[in-house]
């Protein structure tokens, strides 16, 4: 590996060797940080039952108490606001239930779909209704439509994503909580793509839960957590009932490596965070612009301001993405969502932002995270021009395409590599 970032750890480097796979599939699971990896290998071998009262089950509980202060430290919350669940999924089923009992649901339309199928089976189970709010061509939340919903008054909860783990896109946060408290409801994030990697602030974000997920910032899989805003007093009512762990939010044994791995991570994001960021960006502006400016009928969907730093939706006009990615298996990237895989539809997201069925079904998710390298991106940039024009060639789309003067775009300007 070398020397402009990568890093040498062993998880990471024999994922991530250029003469092998190149891994730019960070939202879908970054490697395992190495500080995660060596804080976990004790707990790995020696067990030990956090909820024991022996020398093994107090090892565990404080190695926990530890973990769940280095997560509170990132958010700037309370430790006793944080509540592990097994990841994302649990931590969004778990807020969606907790809200259920206090009326109507607003979500956004371009939700992952662990908030998407949750809110449609807990507003269903309190017979309530789930009001979806749409996305502009940037992929930012319609703050009009919001306020219209919200005036119903009979809304318990809105939930927003901190930002889309398709196109990066990051949410107003702020605005959301301003508006939604004002009609009395309650604010839930679903930040798995953003925890870890841009700061996030709950002494002055006023949301009241948020969800996240360690192996999206470097942690291990299986374990996430909910944050619960005190303040916020909302009822306690576990979705896992059983032996009262997690102070009754969350029954079950807890995942004491997992944790630990989760507590490394979020406290080696909180040192790095801020060089990884400008480091990804920098690498993803060059992907963006060299693809935009080598292949024809190419653009970038999602706000250029704010989004993730790692993260490059590309659409290929007449390169349908499961061809292309046949086309390329040195590259290790997405079609839009990797939890849509073997889904016909084409993304939810993409659709919500006004792209075409075919321009979404044509579209690449790259996402780079902190291990990523120059010389990996530079590879990724031959490899996808050369699969594009390949699949083009054989599809019989490229001709056509070059003929078709101003095709009209549905979604996100073209980025000009002159523009960038
Ligand atoms: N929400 C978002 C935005 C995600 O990207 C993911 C993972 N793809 C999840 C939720 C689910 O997370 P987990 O894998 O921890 O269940």
């Amino acid at each position: 590996m070398e020397a402009d970032g990568g890093r040498d750890g062993q998880s990471a480097a024999s994922v991530n060797s250029p003469d092998r796979v190149i891994y730019l599939d960070y939202n879908a699971s970054a490697p395992l940080r190495p500080e995660a990896l060596d804080a976990m290998l004790p707990h790995l071998r020696n067990g030990g039952n956090a909820a024991s009262f022996h020398a093994y089950g107090r090892a565990a509980s404080e190695a926990v108490g530890l973990a769940r202060q280095q997560l509170a430290a990132l958010l700037a919350c309370s430790p006793s606001e944080v509540v592990f669940t097994s990841g994302a999924t649990e931590a969004n089923n778990l807020a969606l239930h907790l809200a259920a009992a206090r009326g109507d649901f607003i979500i956004s339309s371009v939700e992952h779909p662990a908030v998407l199928e949750a809110a449609a089976t807990y507003a269903g189970a309190m017979g309530n209704k789930r009001v979806s709010v749409g996305v502009n061509r940037d992929g930012a939340i319609d703050l009009e439509a919001l306020r219209e919903a919200l005036a119903d008054g009979r809304v318990g909860l809105v939930s927003a994503m901190a930002a889309n783990n398709e196109t990066g896109v990051l949410t107003d946060l702020a605005a959301i909580v301003e508006v939604a408290h004002q009609a009395g409801a309650l604010v839930h994030t679903d930040a798995t793509q953003a925890v870890g990697r841009i700061p996030i602030n709950l002494a002055d974000l006023d949301v009241d839960m948020l969800s996240l997920s360690a192996h999206k910032f470097g942690g291990p899989q299986g374990v996430g957590a909910l944050f619960i805003r005190r303040a916020a007093q909302i009822p306690q009512k576990p979705l896992l009932v059983g032996g009262g762990h997690e102070h009754g939010w969350r029954a079950g044994t807890t995942n004491v490596a997992g944790v630990v791995g989760m507590g490394a991570a979020a406290a080696a994001c909180a040192e790095q965070m801020d060089g990884e960021f400008v480091r990804t960006a920098a690498l993803r502006d060059t992907l963006e612009s060299s693809l935009v400016d080598k292949v024809a009928d190419c653009w970038v969907n999602g706000s250029r301001a704010r989004r993730l730093s790692g993260t490059a939706s590309v659409t290929f006009v007449g390169a349908p993405a499961d061809a292309l990615m046949a086309s390329m298996p040195r590259l290790a990237v997405s079609d839009g969502s990797a939890c849509h895989m073997g889904a016909p539809e084409p993304s939810h997201v993409l659709i919500a932002m006004g792209l075409s069925r075919d321009d979404a079904e044509s579209t690449i998710r790259f996402s780079l995270g902190y291990a990523t390298t120059r010389r990996e991106v530079q590879l990724a940039i031959e490899v996808t021009v050369a699969a594009v024009d390949r699949v083009r060639a054989m599809l019989g789309t490229r001709t056509t395409l070059r003929q078709q003067a101003a095709r009209p775009r549905s979604t996100g300007d073209p980025v000009s590599a002159e523009g960038r």
